[in-house]
């Protein structure tokens, strides 16, 4: 399958020692057992973040074959560049928009956020001129405050989107703060702040597309799933606490040992050799760094698979490439490593190495550039 990336178009048949697997049946089976879960509401499939670094117009058309209703994006550039690729599912954009990308938003027949009034009347005065009808969903502020209106100025804003003949309102949503685990006291006064809009909302509200729950409301808030559920990692198959066991990461990061070196005791291994070996020891060289978004917090803490077997990194890891003692093991150069997935009956997952890095799994993903080729998996 085509990739989207301008390096790796031109690069696709130039042999590369790493790169990164897509399996995207992974991905349409993730999709079908969500719907399973989330019954009659709507399914967006959010593909922010270039599809959280699996690739974005891949994911989208293997996500459009399974049956998704709608696709959640977070700019007008990543929307068009769906267009651009025939997509015609709605799409919503989900960030504040722009002045200036107003005309875009409505050439390329995209759903976008008003997240404010005076959002609303730039988007009115553009539609005016170009006698445009814009379909729109109101935000509200339910605990982020990141964006959108508080909820006691929302009814007033609906009413104004409503009678406008500038705005189709399609629905009303909001986000959640911390959904990751069940009976979170901020999510349910969440959950019932924005139930309690809808309930004020009455008959008028009833046509619209009420929307809140991301993965977290997804797994643990089944309240929460209304008209329409926005997941996104859970699309990818990660689930904290593996509370949808049924899901499959659909992304692997694979590479081949470039290099074979046996070191001798008390030895320091690369720079600033934050790593000394014991005794005499096998030394691999693994061609991925952090030039490929595989983080510097790895070094010394990540694990890694050769031969079904567990390894750490030692030492830290470089721009190009990291080195792992293998002790008295056996390892040839060319012998495939994985960094992320499965091998024999091991597993490295995305979860451990956010705890190696004191981070969201979400952001692992997002590092990881053109440099690694993505391999799409499609049957
Ligand atoms: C990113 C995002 C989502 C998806 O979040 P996940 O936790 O990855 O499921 C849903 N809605 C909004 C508004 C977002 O910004």
């Amino acid at each position: 399958m085509a990739e989207t990336s301008a390096l790796h178009n031109i690069t696709s048949n130039i042999p590369h020692p790493a790169w990164i697997e897509i399996d995207l049946k992974r991905l349409q089976h993730n999709l079908i057992a969500i719907r399973r879960r989330v019954g009659k509401s709507r399914l967006c499939c959010v593909v922010k973040a270039n599809a959280y670094g699996h690739g974005l117009i891949p994911v989208a058309k293997a996500a459009c074959d399974a049956g998704v209703d709608y696709f959640g994006v977070a700019h007008l550039q990543e929307a068009v560049a769906l267009r651009q690729a025939g997509i015609d599912l709605p799409i919503l954009v989900l960030g504040a928009i722009h002045e200036d990308q107003i005309e875009d938003l409505i050439r390329y027949r995209l759903e976008f956020t008003i997240s404010s009034h005076y959002k609303a009347t730039l988007v009115a005065q553009k539609a005016a001129q170009l006698q445009a009808r814009c379909p729109v969903h109101l935000e509200i502020d339910t605990g982020m405050h990141r964006t959108g209106v508080r909820p006691q100025s929302a009814l007033a804003l609906i009413d104004y989107l409503l009678s406008a003949p500038c705005f189709e309102l399609k629905g009303v949503y909001s986000h959640f703060v911390m959904s990751e685990s069940p009976n979170n006291p901020v999510t349910l006064q969440q959950i019932k702040d924005f139930l309690s809009l809808k309930e004020r909302m009455g008959e008028r509200g009833k046509s619209l597309i009420w929307h809140l729950a991301n993965s977290g409301g997804v797994m643990f808030y089944p309240e929460s799933h209304l008209d329409m559920v926005r997941p996104g990692m859970l699309c990818y198959g990660l689930s904290p606490q593996q509370a949808m066991p049924d899901l499959q990461p659909v992304l692997s990061l694979k590479a081949k040992i470039s290099y074979f070196k046996v070191v001798g005791p008390h030895q320091g291994i690369s720079y600033n050799h934050t790593y000394r070996t014991k005794e005499q020891t096998r030394v691999v060289t693994i061609p991925v760094g952090y030039g490929d978004g595989y983080r510097r917090d790895f070094s010394n803490r990540m694990h890694v698979l050769i031969g079904g077997k567990r390894y750490q990194i030692c030492g830290n890891v470089c721009m190009d490439q990291f080195m792992v003692d293998i002790g008295n093991n056996e390892a040839y150069v060319g012998d495939e490593v994985v960094l992320i997935g499965k091998q024999k009956n091991q597993e490295i997952s995305l979860y451990e190495m956010a705890v190696a890095a004191q981070t969201d799994p979400r952001e692992i993903l997002c590092h990881f550039n053109d440099r690694i080729p993505r391999i799409y998996i499609t049957h």
